[in-house]
């Protein structure tokens, strides 16, 4: 960042703040606004983007005392100040995921990570004081689908992860193995140069070195000297037992790998469930639904019920069982994280019989004459006038 810039742009205003605003206020506006702007909720719109680069530079400055200070300072002078000061600006993504590691509400935490990755983090500008500042890795998301079983048993999926990381040929320097790159002899390792203008001192990437400081004499075959490498890993997830459809589970440190001995990122895989034929669930229960008779509903009954994954239990209906009612059967659900199991919850649905023959057509007709006499929808027909 130039002094140029400094002059020019007016990072108060930028953020919204007063000159006075505390590093509470300027870092409240900041969040509100990069979100706001962020490409991710403003797909192919370059307005959004410029904006959003904008408020990033502004924060950066701003949320940086000393950087504040020499701003200010530069600022103030009158007729501006000559010379330049500050190379590139590493961006913090650690304060736009607010520090706690996980995406954002919303759950764009992967492709956060990916594209500021992308905008941000290639070549230079990522470059203080010449040394290479450590980058946590991004957050990487993907879906799982399980079957029931597996999701209620727990299972380790191998996840095939695509990420662009250090190249292994030259560990990320560029240089052939057994070779060390140079200090760049144009820019003597800060990455950019300085063009005059007038009054001005413009920064430049360095056009020897790109950017990085260092060049590459003889670059590593497997990576023509770029240091990167699009690599393919695979991990094992290991899916805890009662995951439901939906849940999100974070693998600390099996995202994408760190820079510059930054920590690596997190993983997070969306899990996904494929429904029961018989079975359903609601949190840690499972739920089935089972068809009795007329008269089990009526007179009572014990039938036998299914379990996931094991013996058929014995649920006593008592006598008068209502159409709907549900039963719980205890410690028969999905597994809990502390080791515990939910319930089966059983809802009884009374069939009506479609064929009769002729001797249950006989006991029907005799038990609608031992009818108790009520009229069913009398309340109804009552009720049906009132206003
Ligand atoms: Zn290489
Ligand atoms: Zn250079």
């Amino acid at each position: 960042m130039s002094t140029k810039d400094y002059l020019e742009k007016d990072y108060y205003k930028v953020l919204g703040v007063a000159k006075t605003a505390s590093q509470e206020e300027i870092k409240k506006s900041y969040r509100k606004l990069a979100r706001k702007y962020h490409p991710d909720a403003n797909k192919g719109d370059t307005d959004a983007e410029d904006r959003f680069k904008e408020v990033s530079e502004a924060y950066d400055v701003l949320s940086d005392e000393k950087r504040r200070k020499e701003y200010d300072s530069v600022r103030s002078m009158p007729g501006g100040f000559r010379g330049q000061q500050g190379g590139g600006f590493p961006f913090d993504l650690g304060d736009i995921f607010g520090q706690q590691g996980g995406p954002q509400t919303g759950g764009a935490g992967e492709r956060i990570g990916d594209l500021f990755g992308g905008l941000f983090n290639r070549g230079g500008g990522t470059r203080t004081t010449g040394t290479r500042r450590a980058r946590r890795g991004a957050d990487v998301e993907t879906d799982v689908t399980l079957s029931f079983g597996r999701a209620m048993n727990g299972v380790t999926v191998p996840i095939k992860l695509t990420s662009e990381a250090a190249c292994d040929g030259c560990r990320g320097t560029g240089a052939r193995a057994g070779t060390v790159p140079r200090v760049c002899p144009n820019c003597e390792g800060t990455g950019h140069e300085t063009r005059n203008l007038g009054n001005f001192g413009f920064q430049e990437p360095c056009k020897e070195c790109h950017g990085r400081g260092l060049v590459v004499d003889d670059p590593c075959p497997k990576c023509h000297g770029s240091g990167r490498a699009t690599g393919t890993r695979t991990i094992q997830a290991r899916i805890p037992a009662g995951v439901a459809d939906g849940q999100k589970i974070r693998l600390k440190g099996k995202g994408a790998p760190g820079e510059n001995g930054g920590p690596s990122g997190d993983l997070y895989v969306n899990i996904k469930v494929r429904p029961h034929q018989v079975f359903g669930r609601g949190g840690d229960n499972l739920t089935l639904t089972v068809p009795v008779t007329f008269p089990e509903a009526a007179l009572g009954a014990e039938i036998r019920v299914p379990t996931f994954q094991g013996q058929p239990v014995t649920l006593r209906l008592p006598e008068g069982t209502p159409n709907g009612r549900t039963f719980r059967v205890k410690g028969r659900g999905a597994p809990r994280r502390d080791g515990t199991k939910g319930d089966l919850l059983v809802t009884v649905d009374v069939q009506v019989p479609q064929k009769l023959d002729d001797q249950a057509r006989e006991a029907l007709t005799r038990l609608r004459e031992a009818g108790t006499g009520d009229d069913l929808r009398a309340d109804l027909l009552q009720q049906a006038r009132t206003e």
